[in-house]
């Protein structure tokens, strides 16, 4: 059974970056359930042996098929107490997770619990130390990469809100040249790397940031959240 007596699907937040950003609670829970559906089984290992967690893990990711899902079902219909993982952070947040979570729901009903286990997310690191009011903001996830990309940007310029989005390596520069674009004058605060050795905050306009990454092509890699104020 799960911490009360119903099974449990317990939502598991784990670390970004830094290997000790995850709660007692989330190393308890990973102790004591019956199997850890891991995004990437070799990733969650790592985590698993720094902190002596001898639980089985089993891949649901993506591409994971019906298939999958209806084996991960009858683990619970058999009373198995299952954690779920992802790469980094909070499953299900821009990462895989809600098909399932909707499944189990649908599925079981009251019969089984879904219980989040909170810790890091990015977005939430990213705005903590970013200095932008976050009483109110949006959250975008991953921009499309092309469709609906354009028009994306140019709400972003009338918004009245702040926006947060996640960004990777391979379209920052894009990502930038398009805010450059569209909301010159706002303030943008990208947090890279956070926790991690090369954690970064910069901030300044969308031309300042491009000009600073252009300059050191270096600090172009890595993992980004980008946050947009208004201005
Ligand atoms: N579920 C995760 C969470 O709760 O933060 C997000 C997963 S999403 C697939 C991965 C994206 O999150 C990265 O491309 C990056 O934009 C952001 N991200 C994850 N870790 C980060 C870090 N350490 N520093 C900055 N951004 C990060």
């Amino acid at each position: 059974m799960g911490e009360g007596d119903i099974t449990t699907l317990y939502i598991v937040a784990t670390p970004i970056g830094n290997m000790e950003d995850i709660t007692l609670r989330a190393i308890r829970i990973l102790k004591e359930v019956d199997y850890v559906l891991c995004e990437d089984t070799r990733t969650t290992q790592n985590l698993l042996n720094r902190y002596d967690i001898k639980t089985k893990t089993m891949s649901y990711h993506a591409h994971s098929t019906e298939n999958k899902e209806s084996v991960i079902i009858n683990l619970l219909k058999n009373g198995k107490n299952l954690a779920l993982v992802s790469d980094a952070g909070t499953p299900c947040i821009s990462d895989p997770g809600v098909m399932l979570v909707d499944h189990v729901k649908k599925e079981f009903g009251d019969e089984v619990k879904v219980v989040p286990i909170p810790g890091p997310s990015a977005l939430i690191s990213a705005l903590s130390a970013s200095g932008v009011s976050s009483a109110e903001f949006i959250f975008l996830g991953f921009l499309p990469h092309k469709k609906g990309r354009e028009t994306l940007f140019k709400e972003i310029a009338q918004s009245k809100r702040v926006i947060v989005f996640y960004e990777s390596t391979h379209r920052i520069l894009k990502t930038l040249a398009s805010l450059i674009k569209y909301a010159p004058t706002f303030k943008i605060v990208i947090g890279r790397e956070l926790t991690k050795q090369f954690e970064q905050f910069v901030e300044g306009t969308p031309a300042e940031i491009l000009e600073y990454f252009t300059v050191n092509s270096d600090k172009q890699r890595g993992e980004f959240v980008v946050i947009v104020e208004p201005k």
